[in-house]
């Protein structure tokens, strides 16, 4: 028997056969780029990549911290790629994104993070292409004092920063995080700059219960969040923490419109939805409004 659960049929994925797909593929190669769509094993590749969305992650491919639902690389990182910011900021230019989403590994090896590299790449692809909306997908820069300032002064158009799971699951799920941190660091965007819109993501069917799902939802609302995306944790290998449930895509059109009714402005809850999934067309939806 395989021990990694059976998926449910709602989660099908197509593979990755589009000429478009093989076109970013390549521009990530050439650019010597690393993605958390390849880094996270991504469900949803195929289709983001043959839109050419895919979601550029920054910093190296090993990260400080080891979440048990991840399947990113732990270990000591290398120096930071001074050269990064340029190759990211013109592969954004290249795939002509609408809306870009910029997301890193943990650096607590770093003084700041991180942070003034997340500025400096934004910079970049401020000045590669103007056009482009861009989001960022950040680390919790715990104990890095003044590191959230950095980056909220480089003026991202949406700020998103996942809370993951529900507390009580945080010991085993998210060990190096604290759920007060993440949930402080959105309130604090918000308070620095009010015109940057801040978006959360959860994953479901780790155990959580629904009561649980309301009152972060809550949480995240008092801190003034903006966006929620809510979809299936899938375990990437047996080392993985399991998957307690699949959560029934009904679940989740309920979990939505819950979301919707403590006042979210975009929701976007399904079994496949990942914090990148369709941030294109949501933020168009919300700019074009
Ligand atoms: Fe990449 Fe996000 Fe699409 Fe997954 S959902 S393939 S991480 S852009
Ligand atoms: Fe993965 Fe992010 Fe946790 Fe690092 S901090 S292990 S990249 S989820």
């Amino acid at each position: 028997d395989n021990p990694i659960a059976r998926k449910p049929d709602w989660i099908r994925v197509k593979a990755p056969n589009h000429p478009v797909y093989h076109e970013t593929r390549a521009l990530m190669r050439s650019n010597k780029l690393v993605t958390v769509c390849e880094e996270a094993a991504c469900p949803n590749i195929g289709e983001c990549w043959s839109q050419r969305h895919a979601t550029m992650m920054i910093m190296g491919e090993i990260c400080t911290r080891a979440c048990a639902f991840c399947n990113v690389t732990t270990g000591l990182p290398h120096a930071l790629d001074e050269d990064e910011p340029t190759r990211v900021a013109e592969a954004v230019a290249r795939l002509g994104l609408r809306h870009v989403v910029i997301t890193s590994v943990d650096r607590d090896d770093l003084e700041d993070g991180g942070a003034h590299h997340f500025a400096r790449v934004i910079h970049a692809i401020r000045a590669a292409a103007p056009e482009t909306t861009i989001e960022i997908l950040t680390p919790d820069f715990l104990r890095k004092k003044n590191a959230l300032e950095v980056v909220v002064e480089a003026r991202p158009d949406v700020f998103n920063h996942n809370l993951e799971t529900v507390p009580r699951l945080y010991p085993t799920i998210r060990p190096g995080a604290r759920y007060y941190q993440s949930l402080r660091l959105l309130d604090r965007v918000k308070q620095l700059d009010a015109s940057i819109f801040t978006k959360s993501g959860l994953m479901l069917g780790l155990g959580e219960e629904k009561m649980e799902l309301a009152q972060v939802m809550d949480d995240l609302r008092v801190a003034d969040v903006d966006f929620i995306t809510m979809g299936q944790y899938l375990q990437p290998t047996v080392k993985h923490a399991p998957v307690a449930r699949f959560v029934t895509p009904a679940e989740f059109e309920d979990y939505g419109t819950m979301a919707r009714v403590k006042g979210f402005l975009q929701v976007s809850s399904s079994p496949l939805t990942r914090s990148s999934y369709h941030a294109d067309a949501d933020f168009a939806a919300l700019r074009d409004a």
